[in-house]
């Protein structure tokens, strides 16, 4: 409670400790309060009074419930986005697996090429007078080539597009 109930003070302000309520709509929220000494010069009895005592009881009461319903509310809210972070890490994790794999075959895909233009620079003598002998012209190994690679190029593209596509699933 914000208040202090010894701050409490009637409606004529006698000073008194308070004693009934006035539980009206129509009476102000100051003069709702009632000592002894109120109750003793009041003129007529007065319906809807109540007994201090009860009512602070009451209040207090109905105070624990409400504490308690937003406590239970906001423990459950907490849990369920505890869950929802846990799966959010999980993802995290994921993706970042997945990147990371995508990326590593991205390099073994340059390495790959590397080495293959590394197999050109060195050739057989032996191949190439074969290849001069039956004709094999410049423009045949440029297409040859053109297509290994091409073909080369398609296999590392389809292994990962699968994994794009496992982790277009996963987002
Ligand atoms: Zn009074």
């Amino acid at each position: 409670m914000i208040e202090k109930e010894e701050e409490f003070v009637c409606s004529i302000n006698h000073k008194l400790p308070i004693y009934m309520i006035v539980c009206k709509k129509k009476v102000e929220k100051n003069k709702r309060l009632l000592c002894n000494q109120c109750m003793d010069n009041l003129e007529s009895n007065l319906n809807n009074v109540m007994s201090f005592r009860k009512v602070a009881l009451s209040i207090e009461e109905n105070q624990k419930i409400k504490v308690k319903q937003v406590e239970y509310n906001i423990i459950k809210n907490i849990k369920q986005i505890d869950e929802l972070q846990k799966t959010l890490h999980q993802l995290k994790q994921h993706i970042t697996q997945q990147l990371n794999q995508l990326i590593r075959n991205t390099d073994e895909w340059i390495k790959f090429l590397q080495q293959i233009g590394q197999q050109y620079v060195n050739y057989s003598f032996f191949e190439e007078l074969d290849n001069l002998i039956n004709k094999v012209s410049i423009q045949q190994f440029y297409i040859q080539s053109f297509n290994y690679l091409n073909q080369l190029n398609q296999s590392f593209m389809v292994s990962k597009d699968n994994q794009q596509i496992e982790l277009i699933q996963v987002i």
